[in-house]
């Protein structure tokens, strides 16, 4: 065993040499930043959701943050902590995104008491993405169950914005009762879309409902899939 005798200058060793990053700006990516956000509008979708319109304060920063439909965003809300939510809008406006957000506990609580001109802080975009560009000229089958509407509004928006690029669009959406269906002041546009058709289901129907009962996959006993030419994108609670 060597002992050190006397102590040396430690900056001599080549450890020491290396320029030291300890906030890792050199190799730190969008993706580990917090982007700066202001809420701009807020609406209520149902009793237990909201859907938040955020835009990006930096109009340089509110350049360079692009997602593509299916990621989603952590949200900080400061002091109180950081969620993980799915972007539920469209990415043709740079800077600008949607969320509709569960009130769940602690930081949905406090998201929800937010209103327009409230800041927060947003990391991402992250997870993989809806293939969409791979869907491209074939038959597309979104399947959603409650709040799995959230992140799949971005790829309905994608579709219906671009519907050239796709054969038959079909949404099929199941809820527990008509006063949990997300966006429904959207669908008659949606079905408006040449090709695109829109089905719902609920498992709990009010006297007034005058659709399908039962869960969303019992409407695909409804339908004609030809799997070689179709791709579905299924989100929904487990
Ligand atoms: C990839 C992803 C996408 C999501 N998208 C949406 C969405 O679009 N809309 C929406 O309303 N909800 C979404 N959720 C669920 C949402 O993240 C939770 O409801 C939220 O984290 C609850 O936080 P809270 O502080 O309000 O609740 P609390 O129960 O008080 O949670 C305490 C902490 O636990 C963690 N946590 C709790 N639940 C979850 C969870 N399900 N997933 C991950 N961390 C959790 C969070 O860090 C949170 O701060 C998503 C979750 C994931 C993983």
């Amino acid at each position: 065993m060597t002992t050190l005798l006397r102590p040396f200058d430690v900056n001599r060793e080549e450890e020491m040499r290396q320029p030291l990053d300890f906030n890792r700006k050199n190799v730190l990516k969008h993706l580990d930043r917090v982007f700066k956000a202001e809420i701009t509008s807020v609406s209520r979708l149902t009793e237990t959701e909201k859907l938040f319109h955020l835009r990006i304060i930096d109009a340089a920063e509110r350049d360079r943050f692009s997602f593509l439909p299916g990621q989603f965003v952590m949200v900080e809300v400061p002091g109180f902590g950081e969620v993980p939510i799915s972007i539920a809008g469209s990415n043709s406006q740079k800077g600008f995104i949607e969320l509709c957000i569960r009130r769940a506990g602690k930081v949905t609580t406090m998201l929800h008491r937010a209103g327009p001109g409230a800041r927060v802080g947003i990391r991402g975009p992250f997870g993989s993405y809806f293939p969409l560009q791979k869907m491209k000229g074939h038959n597309v089958l979104l399947i959603a169950g409650g709040l799995g509407l959230a992140p799949l509004r971005s790829a309905v928006i994608h579709a219906t914005e671009n519907r050239a690029d796709f054969k038959e669009v079909r949404i099929l959406y199941g809820s527990k009762d008509t006063s949990q269906l997300l966006f429904d002041y959207q669908y008659e546009q949606w079905r408006r879309v040449d090709g695109v058709d829109l089905s719902i289901i609920v498992t709990e129907p009010a006297p007034e409902w005058h659709g399908p009962v039962g869960f969303v996959t019992d409407l695909l006993e409804n339908i004609t899939v030809t799997p070689d030419d179709t791709y579905a994108i299924v989100c929904g609670p487990p």
